[in-house]
């Protein structure tokens, strides 16, 4: 038997507040006054509780690039974000792309024991994008994957996404896709436009995106089937999926915290910490896709949690990998860009960041409603608090975050996992549960 708690005073999805008891790893009661002898109180007068935050888009670089994060480090960085939940995408070495290789990654994640890993399971054999991978023997492998997805690389050919579409019918899965034309993006450094002519860098132009999910959600239409895009970037895309979305095709759709914020002027400093892909875009963009995620049409928001090793920025704009740490930040960036000024609701943030990527994950056990019976998978999170975001605020082996040295609000005070603290008065533990 584990430890009782007694949540006092916890604006439940940012509403009213009430107290939680928590014991055995599931929320026990709900109410108001409550009292519990010999409970443990966590006073929460001012915090939020969120369901436990859940990540479709991570990556853990293990196996094959622990220099880089490993899946303890990458569960350390999701729980002190505020996650209990992270999907982790397949581009490790080796890919994963076979059962025996997925059901690794979900024994690495149970060890680690921060937060449940979900293993995502690549699309086509070695992400080379020629033939489909073993989707029914994932399926049904203990990792039970669901959701499917050679991200970094599109799967370009036509015929294989629509196949791989019909394929993942009979168990329920999801093609989640990096839609990028590759013929359109060759050498491509930076966002297509206005600062890219001035600076003389290869663009990344919006209709390599856009192309991409308009084929595949009429793809998805024709077979009906369920498709994901991953990090949707343009005004473009956005309304796109707005149409799809009118005419009923079964798409949904993620934006990461930097697409809501950032923007390609960063490229002029040639910092290469802002160097993503799909790129910063144009204002007019992050004010589409922040409209996109307040009127539904972008259902989540994912990180795309995408850690290097410092070499890999520390150097010119054309050499630098492509990507950003973002567990640690993305809470924080979503109540900037959009809590703060008025796009989301708290209840909003609880079904963009938990309650909808668990959905479209068909992942058991998360995203749940903060009630009686249901596990006590949470968040408490202070909107009050805020800071100056610095390498201290990330505990993965990689610190390519955009954010060092800016004013970020909020604090996450507590993240639970089956009732088991892994953050507690704002401190990531060293173990799950090791409080003095
Ligand atoms: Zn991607």
């Amino acid at each position: 038997m584990t430890e009782t708690l007694l949540i006092r005073g916890a604006k439940l999805d940012g509403g009213g507040a009430a107290d939680l008891v928590v014991q055995d790893g599931v929320i026990s009661e709900s109410g108001i006054s409550l009292s519990r002898a010999g409970a443990t109180v966590i006073d929460a007068d001012g915090l939020i509780a969120l369901p436990g935050l859940v990540d479709l888009h991570t990556h853990l670089r293990e196996p094959g690039y622990e220099a880089s994060e490993t899946v303890l480090s990458g569960s350390r960085a999701a729980a002190a974000g505020g996650y209990t939940a992270v999907f982790a995408m397949p581009n490790t070495s080796p890919v994963a792309d076979t059962a025996g290789v997925v059901e690794q990654e979900l024994a690495l994640g149970e060890a680690a024991g921060f937060v449940t890993v979900q293993p995502i399971g690549a699309v086509t054999v070695g992400q080379k994008g020629e033939r489909l991978a073993e989707l029914g023997a994932m399926a049904d492998s203990r990792a039970r994957v669901r959701v499917f997805s050679d991200d970094g690389f599109c799967v370009w050919d036509p015929l294989i996404m629509r196949r791989a579409l019909e394929y993942v019918k009979a168990f329920d899965g999801v093609i989640a896709q990096h839609a990028q034309d590759p013929r359109l993006t060759e050498g491509a450094q930076m966002n297509e436009g206005a600062v890219s002519a001035e600076l003389g860098l290869a663009g990344w132009p919006a209709v390599a995106e856009e192309s991409i999910i308009a084929r595949d959600v009429l793809l998805a239409e024709h077979v009906g089937s369920r498709l994901h895009v991953c990090h949707l970037s343009t005004a473009g895309s956005v309304e796109i999926i707005r149409w799809a979305k009118r005419r009923g095709v079964n798409v949904t759709a993620e934006v990461t915290p930097h697409h809501l914020l950032l923007t390609d002027e960063l490229a002029r400093g040639y910092d290469a910490h802002f160097k993503v892909n799909p790129p910063l875009r144009r204002e007019e963009d992050v004010r589409a896709v922040r409209e996109g995620l307040a009127d539904g049409t972008i259902d989540i928001v994912a990180t795309d949690h995408a850690p290097h090793p410092a070499e890999a920025k520390a150097c010119e704009w054309q050499a630098a990998a492509n990507g950003m740490v973002g567990l640690e930040s993305a809470v924080h960036v979503v109540q900037l860009a959009m809590v703060d000024t008025g796009m989301l609701t708290w209840s909003d943030v609880a079904r963009v960041m938990s309650r909808t990527p668990a959905r479209i994950g068909r992942l058991a056990g998360h995203g749940t409603p903060l009630t009686a019976g249901e596990p006590a998978s949470l968040t408490l999170y202070d909107p009050a608090a805020s800071r100056t975001f610095s390498k201290a605020d990330l505990h993965g082996r990689s610190v390519n975050s955009p954010y060092l040295g800016r004013e970020l609000p909020g604090e996450v005070r507590w993240t639970l996992r089956d009732g088991i603290a892994t953050v507690a008065d704002g401190r990531l533990l060293d173990a799950p549960g090791a409080r003095a």
